[in-house]
C-alpha cells in the first residue's frame, strides 16, 4: 500500500480506550498521521485564576482518534514511530488537593500559565529547555480503561522516554488496533511529582506500521540506544517485578542463557526507572541495551507470555 499522509483533528477525542471506540479513520501500514491534540483539560483553563477544581472533570484527559491500521489482528504488534511533537504557544500545570506524590500536604487548587517559544518553557521567570512527549498513547484493550490510567494498551504512561524520534510498541487486542493519543507536555520530570506536567495542547505525528504476531505484553518503546519496557501496576514494588520478569526473558533469549544466568546479566545492565508517580496505575520502565538485545528476541520473548 502506498504511505499516506493523514490528519486527526482535536475534535475527534475519546476519554476511555475500549471495545467500543468507533474509528474516525482507517490508515494503511506506513501512513504517517498528524494528531492535532488538546491538552489534557481539554483547554479548558486559560488564565491563572481558573482552577482545576472548577472545570469540568468528565472532559479530562481527551486522547485523539482512534485510528484504526490495515490489517492489524490481535496478536500483532503495532508500531508508532514519532516523527515530531509541535507544542502549542503555553502550557498549564496546576496543583490539585490530596493529589500527586505530596497529595497530603497539597491543600490548594494552583494553575500556572507558562510560554512556550523555541523550545524553552518559561515557568514563574525561569528558563526550562522543553522536551516535549506524549503522555498518553495507546490500543483499544478488551476492557474500557479511561485515559487517566496506564495499562498493557498504552493509556496514560506519562513516560519522558515517549518524543520524537521514539518508537512504541502497543499489543493489538481489536482489529486494526484503534490507536489514540494525546496528553502532551512540553516538559515533565520523572514521576511528574505534583500530578501536572507542562500541559499542552500539540500537534503529533507519527508513522504506522505493523509487526506481525509480536504483540508484546507491555508497551515497549526503543529510544536511540536501548529498549524500555514499560510495566503499570497499583503497586510499584509489583510493576518492577514484572518489568524484570520480562527483562530476564528478554536477555535469556537474546544470549541464549538460563534464567539464572539471564538474571545475573539484568543486574548486571538493566535500568530500573520511574516514568510516573501519581496515576491510579504507576509506571515503571526496565531499560535493556541493543547490545544486549535485538527487538525481534524482545518482542518473541514478551510475545510468549501475553
Ligand atoms: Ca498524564
Ligand atoms: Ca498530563
Amino acid at each position: 500500500m502506498q504511505r499516506s499522509f493523514h490528519q486527526i483533528h482535536d475534535d475527534r477525542c475519546i476519554f476511555a480506550f475500549g471495545p467500543s471506540n468507533n474509528t474516525v479513520e482507517t490508515v494503511g501500514p506506513g501512513s504517517i498521521v498528524r494528531f492535532k491534540t488538546l491538552d489534557c483539560f481539554s483547554n479548558q483553563i486559560t488564565a491563572e485564576d481558573q482552577f482545576v477544581t472548577g472545570i469540568d472533570f468528565s472532559r479530562v484527559n481527551p486522547a485523539t482518534g482512534p485510528v484504526a491500521i490495515e490489517g492489524a489482528v490481535r496478536g500483532d504488534a503495532l508500531r508508532v514511530k514519532i516523527l515530531d511533537i509541535a507544542p502549542g504557544a503555553f502550557g498549564t500545570i496546576v496543583t490539585v488537593p490530596d493529589a500527586g506524590v505530596l497529595g497530603a500536604l497539597t491543600k490548594q487548587a494552583t494553575t500556572r500559565r507558562c510560554p512556550v517559544n523555541e523550545g524553552i518553557v518559561e515557568f514563574c521567570g525561569i528558563r526550562i529547555p522543553a522536551r516535549p512527549m506524549v503522555g498518553v498513547i495507546g490500543v483499544a484493550g478488551d476492557e474500557e480503561v479511561s485515559c487517566g490510567n496506564p495499562g498493557r494498551h498504552g493509556g496514560n504512561l506519562d513516560t519522558t522516554l515517549i518524543g520524537a524520534g521514539a518508537t512504541l510498541y502497543l499489543p493489538v487486542f481489536h482489529e486494526g488496533g484503534l490507536l489514540a493519543l494525546g496528553d502532551v507536555h512540553a516538559v515533565m520530570g520523572d514521576g511528574e511529582a505534583c500530578v501536572a506536567a507542562c500541559e499542552v495542547p500539540a500537534e503529533v505525528t507519527v508513522e504506522v506500521d505493523l509487526c506481525k504476531d509480536l504483540a508484546p505484553a507491555w508497551p515497549v518503546v526503543e529510544t536511540e540506544d536501548a529498549f524500555s519496557i514499560l510495566v503499570s501496576n497499583e503497586d510499584l514494588a509489583a510493576a518492577f517485578e514484572e518489568g524484570f520478569a520480562c527483562a530476564v526473558r528478554a536477555l535469556a533469549k537474546a544470549n541464549d542463557l538460563s534464567w539464572e544466568d539471564a538474571y545475573m546479566l539484568a543486574s548486571l545492565v538493566v535500568d530500573a526507572g520511574v516514568s510516573q508517580l501519581v496515576n491510579p496505575r504507576k509506571t515503571v520502565r526496565v531499560r535493556i541495551p541493543k547490545t544486549h538485545v535485538s527487538l525481534g528476541a524482545l518482542l518473541e520473548a514478551l510475545h510468549t507470555e501475553a
